[in-house]
């Protein structure tokens, strides 16, 4: 298959985005243009070289405060309700112009206020930019997952969680909340500290992520399984060093959200070829191809796909598999109707 049939086929199947943050994922341009307008967070650039600040080059990127300074022009310019309307209608129409049909947009509301904007403000914005894109597109669907930053504590999450109970799905005729998650610096967050915000969380009958093993090892995976309780894992990417956890993994249908790019980037893995993804499914584990950043990462999610194929030699069985299994984990109400009219692979993952 040469790379264009890749990528031709590629197009033909509806994808599930499960894990792209908001504020990784603006668009450059857009970005320059509120620059411009309304103030230059850094002066006298071109936009090749403003383009710098927000994705990842090869050539001069290399470490995980690399990839974490991306996030700081951005937040010049998210702290307004107009633009974060404006940016969430932006990242629908990008997704769904890569082929994704269901996106779950992730966003931590607080670092969205420093203007003023309310916790709710900040998500009103959000769900009125998705929604008026899928009132002209009706064949796609999005939600909101809600981020406490691990650094902020147990406390803090817990009051997030209650601001944002009337910005559940239910409430709303389209869009709204359907899940809950934790980001931010593993080492010195571990997940027990949120066990009463997750609970919380189950109460409020949200849905549960976790962001865990990304940047330390299989022993945050399992507190975060004993302690939260989530339906999926953010990146997982540890437990491929550890057989027991593979196990428990699959046999309790826990879904791992793998962003293939992102986990270079950040040194989450050394080396792509050395990704745990085989291993993963192999274990049959349910796994979610998603890009986590796409703007930072420098990449879609269709490309996420094209990465797999080229690094592992999956096929198009390989493919429909795993965009089946990432619209299956989706935590959008009424389940996944996006493979019904394509033809179902016999052997599912062909590995
Ligand atoms: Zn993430």
């Amino acid at each position: 298959m040469t790379p264009q049939d890749r990528r031709d086929f590629l197009r033909t199947m509806p994808l599930a985005e499960l894990h792209r943050h908001f504020d990784g994922s603006i668009r450059p341009a857009t970005l320059w243009e509120l620059s411009k307008k309304y103030y230059s967070a850094v002066p006298d650039l071109d936009f090749e070289a403003f383009r710098h600040y927000l994705e990842w080059d090869d050539t001069l990127d290399k470490s995980l405060i690399d990839y974490l300074d991306k996030f700081h022009v951005p937040l010049q310019y998210t702290q307004f309700y107009d633009s974060i309307m404006r940016i969430a209608y932006e990242i629908a129409e990008d997704a769904y112009a890569d082929g994704v049909r269901v996106l779950e947009l992730r966003i931590n509301p607080l670092i969205h206020r420093r203007a003023g904007l309310t916790t709710r403000q900040v998500l009103h914005a959000t769900r009125k930019g998705l929604v008026s894109f899928t009132e002209k597109h009706p064949d796609f669907r999005s939600g909101i997952i809600v981020i406490a930053m691990r650094s902020h504590g147990g406390n803090m999450a817990k009051i997030l969680l209650r601001e944002i109970l009337g910005e559940k799905e239910e409430y709303h005729s389209q869009v709204g909340v359907i899940g809950f998650d934790i980001a931010g610096p593993e080492a010195p967050f571990p997940p027990l500290l949120f066990r009463g915000a997750y609970e919380l969380a189950g109460h409020m009958g949200l849905n549960k992520t976790v962001h865990a093993g990304e940047s330390e090892g299989p022993e945050r995976i399992w507190e975060a399984l004993d302690n939260l309780g989530p339906a999926r894992i953010g990146h997982g990417t540890s437990a491929g060093q550890d057989p027991e956890l593979l196990k428990r993994l699959a046999s309790e249908g826990v879904v791992l959200e793998v962003c293939l790019s992102s986990n270079l980037q950040t040194g989450a893995v050394a080396d792509l070829r050395e990704h745990p993804l085989p291993r993963f499914l192999d274990a049959g584990i349910k796994v979610a191809m998603c890009t986590d950043n796409p703007t930072v990462s420098a990449t879609s999610l269709s490309r996420e796909y094209e990465l797999a194929m080229d690094l592992f030699g999956f096929n198009e069985t390989d493919m429909l598999a795993l965009a089946r299994s990432s619209c299956e984990g989706t935590f959008l109400g009424g389940g996944c109707l996006c493979y019904e009219d394509l033809k179902t692979p016999e052997s599912g993952v062909n590995r």
